[in-house]
């Protein structure tokens, strides 16, 4: 692997995760065995009828990639993370989801009542689910991207997940995802990457961090019997870890890794949302099929945007 500029990871990792995101929805909580029936999605398509993004357009990405940005243009706005800011911004993008009966669906239970909370005036601390789901990790590469240091990225990922995901897991979840983007970013070999991660998310939760470990084992198993074994479901000690195995076992090829990550079953977007992050900080954009990259909703946003938390790293960019 020769040298890749830094920038290009930037944008890698937050395209990466929207094509994922993009790529996924259409097998969102289709079941392994329908998928393996239907054959492999590779391209952009609509979504099934009855899922959440069912009335979305082919390229176009979900709720994943949506709160992903919003996290990444209050970092952007306040040199860094403000969760007063995060949980306003949040808050708003609830209320104007809410209102489009094309994205009303993606608003599950966690950060619905989030939501409703935050804009009845309780406060950020309070206002987090307690269901452990990933609506967390899925959101928070932009924090690993922003922190040099891991333990900045620990303690802002942990405050990036609290105004709507407060369990235990969902926090571990949300470290271990900002953690491995950090890690990629700088390059640290697999078993590094999983080394660090175990390490940061076992400090909220013991069995999550296990998880990520079995998952890295399971690398040269079939992706039939490792997706059961994991889970697919929308528990961030399912989606993270499937997320994971997808990275491990095609680390050196990420557009399998997405491939495989948008086929898995279940939670699809999500799981394809967090491959493609790790996938794209780790590699870089240039790795992604320029189909994949010209089919993309809002693909000059979403670089921009990328581009913008690069340069306020760099010290590039004052406001
Ligand atoms: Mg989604």
């Amino acid at each position: 692997m020769g040298l890749i500029k830094l920038k290009n990871k930037y944008t890698g990792c937050m395209l990466g995760a929207a094509i994922g995101d993009a790529l996924g929805k259409q097998n969102e909580g289709v079941r392994r065995k329908e998928i393996l029936k239907m054959g492999y999605i590779k391209d952009y398509g609509r979504a099934p009828t009855g899922s959440p993004g069912d009335k979305l357009r082919a390229g176009q990405y979900t709720d994943d990639t949506e709160q992903m940005l919003v996290l990444a243009q209050s970092l952007i706005a306040f040199n860094g993370f403000k969760a007063v800011d995060f949980a306003y911004r949040i808050a708003k993008w609830g209320v104007k989801v809410r209102n489009d009966p094309s994205r009303s669906p993606f608003l599950g239970p966690s950060s619905s009542s989030a939501i409703d909370k935050l804009n009845s005036g309780i406060s950020w601390k309070e206002s987090g689910s307690d269901i452990p789901s990933c609506g967390s990790a899925m959101r928070v590469a932009p924090i690993g991207l922003f922190y040099d240091c891991l333990e900045n990225v620990e303690s802002n990922a942990v405050l990036s997940s609290i105004p709507t995901h407060k369990s235990k897991g969902a926090i571990a979840g949300a470290v271990a995802v900002a953690v491995a983007v950090r890690c990629s970013l700088d390059g640290f070999d697999r078993h590094e990457i999983i080394r660090q991660t175990c390490e940061r998310a076992s400090n909220y939760d013991i069995g999550f961090a296990k998880k990520i470990e079995l998952a890295y084992e399971s690398r040269n198993e079939m992706p039939d019997i490792v997706f059961d074994r994991l889970g697919t479901s929308y528990y961030v000690y399912d989606t993270v870890p499937c997320a994971f195995y997808c990275f491990s076992r095609y680390f050196d090829d990420p557009e399998m890794a997405i491939i495989e990550s948008v086929n898995a079953g279940g939670d699809t977007d999500s799981i394809g949302c967090i491959t493609g992050a790790l996938c794209g900080a780790l590699h870089g954009i240039e790795r992604f099929s320029k189909k994949w990259i010209n089919g993309l909703e809002n693909k000059d946003l979403v670089e921009n945007i990328a581009t913008m938390i690069y340069g306020k790293t760099r010290g590039l960019i004052r406001t």
